[in-house]
């Protein structure tokens, strides 16, 4: 799943590409994408600014604003011409031919578009926690985030509600880089701790942002370093690279690094979550 590096990258590309173009056609072509009532027009609209909150796009028009998510495997791109096909979910065509495009491959049907007037309020982008990369996200907030969570590390950096735009791949990294258990109670970090996190989160997703707008975007992500790399040895110390099962999909931990060498319970039937 894109997080925040991909988005900002992506962001950055539809901004530079399609500011300033008007829009011909707007077609949702399958219904299930679409979250809220619309049955307006946007012919005739131009973007004007395109800009991500957490893990959504916003593409700001005249009238109206468009919310995109693309969730697992949602992909949005530029192209000469609009051609129709079974993985499109919705395009627009701009006066000058060029088409945006929104597809989602396969059978799942996730992404997400919403379509709203200028001046409404936007529910879900006004539930977000903070911007981690603002200037503003600093060790007095996240340390107030921290005392208001009272759960997990690894939930508490997935969430969206107290940091926005960070998923599996990047709270496994974050977590390695601070040397921290992911299943560390939130309330128990002490100011060191909170120190490494704070800087780990910044540089983690700093980082990727250049990766990214280096390399593109693919699903493989080669330059995490934990993520997704079972039995490989930790780039820190050697130590194989182990997994645990955690609701949705594994969790990746260096146990020299961050458990004390402790290998860490499959914690989805646990009781006893608050003492990782
Ligand atoms: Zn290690």
């Amino acid at each position: 799943m894109p997080e925040l590096p991909e988005l900002e990258v992506i962001k950055e590309h539809l901004l530079s590409e399609l500011t300033g173009k008007r829009i011909d056609r707007f077609r949702i072509l399958k219904p299930y994408a679409l979250k809220n009532l619309f049955d307006d027009d946007l012919h005739d609209e131009e973007i004007r600014a395109i800009t991500r909150r957490g893990k959504y796009l916003m593409i700001h028009l005249d009238a109206f604003t468009i919310v995109l998510h693309l969730m697992l495997r949602g992909r949005v791109r530029t192209t000469d011409r609009c051609r129709m096909r079974k993985s499109l979910a919705a395009f627009i065509q701009f006066t000058d031919g060029i088409c945006l495009e929104l597809e989602e491959p396969g059978t799942q049907k996730m992404v997400k578009i919403y379509v709203y007037q200028k001046d409404d309020r936007i529910p879900h982008i006004e539930r977000l926690g903070h911007e981690p990369l603002a200037p503003g996200f600093d060790a007095r907030t996240l340390r107030s985030l921290l005392q208001r969570a009272s759960c997990q590390l690894r939930s508490f950096l997935r969430s969206q509600k107290y940091i926005a735009g960070i998923g599996s791949a990047y709270a496994d990294e974050i977590l390695w880089m601070a040397k921290l258990s992911p299943f560390k109670h939130t309330a128990s970090l002490e100011e060191q701790e909170l120190a490494r996190l704070l800087r780990a989160i910044k540089d983690v997703l700093r980082d990727a942002v250049v990766q990214v707008r280096r390399h593109g975007y693919s699903e493989k992500r080669d330059f995490l370093h934990i993520h997704g790399k079972k039995d490989m040895p930790c780039p820190h110390c050697g130590t194989r690279i182990l997994t645990v099962s955690f609701s949705r999909g594994d969790v990746y931990y260096c146990p020299d690094c961050q458990t004390r060498g402790r290998k860490l319970k499959d914690r989805r039937m646990s009781k006893f979550y608050r003492k990782g």
